[in-house]
């Protein structure tokens, strides 16, 4: 009985997905030996949901990198930078020493990359006027911008969303109808939290 990769559960082979890799090495007949893996059918689902998520973070992440360089004139970022920006993907970051209550997956990169580019303005005002004494001071000062300004761009992003819901399904009325019941309700939601 084959071993899941996944769960590490034995598993009945005829009912789990196997992936076959060719090795360096060969059998005695010359024929090339080859390297199996298995997993039962569900886990191999969640073993391709994460694979797709791990790739999805890394792209995320790597367009923010590549930002923040820019943005900062910078060669790398040096671990107490990387460090910020992965306690606010994990959540694990207080702001006016209360944690963050998003997901418990914090937030993602893409919306901190979205923020940083919302509020490019007052992040260049602000690097072009502060005498920052070191490049950390710059960084943490602008990270600190992003951070307060994150609400308000999830905000508008929301509104932006239920905009564009009623162009995208025009199948029929009712549909129609539905759709443009939600947008205002989520109108009178926005209003009320910004008052
Ligand atoms: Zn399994």
């Amino acid at each position: 009985m084959p071993k899941c990769k996944w769960c590490k559960e034995d598993g009945e082979k005829e009912q789990m997905v196997c992936y076959e890799k060719p090795t360096n090495r060969f059998k005695k007949d010359g024929s090339v030996m080859m390297s199996r893996s298995y997993y039962h059918n569900a886990c191999d689902e969640l073993r391709i949901e994460d694979e797709v998520f791990k790739k999805k973070e890394a792209e995320e992440l790597d367009g923010l990198y590549q930002y923040l360089l820019k943005l900062h004139n910078l060669e790398l970022l040096d671990g107490r930078m990387f460090e910020k920006i992965q306690d606010l993907r994990n959540g694990t970051i207080k702001i006016n020493n209360r944690k963050i209550r998003k997901s418990k997956e914090g937030v993602s990169y893409k919306q901190m990359l979205d923020t940083y580019q919302h509020v490019s303005k007052n992040i260049d005002y602000a690097i072009r006027t502060k005498q920052f004494k070191t490049k950390w001071n710059e960084f943490s000062y602008v990270f600190s911008i992003m951070v307060n300004s994150l609400n308000e761009v999830n905000l508008l992003q929301k509104r932006n969303n239920a905009i564009t819901i009623p162009t995208e399904v025009v199948s029929n009325d009712f549909d129609i109808k539905m759709n443009i019941n939600k947008q205002t309700k989520k109108d009178d939601m926005d209003i009320s939290h910004l008052l």
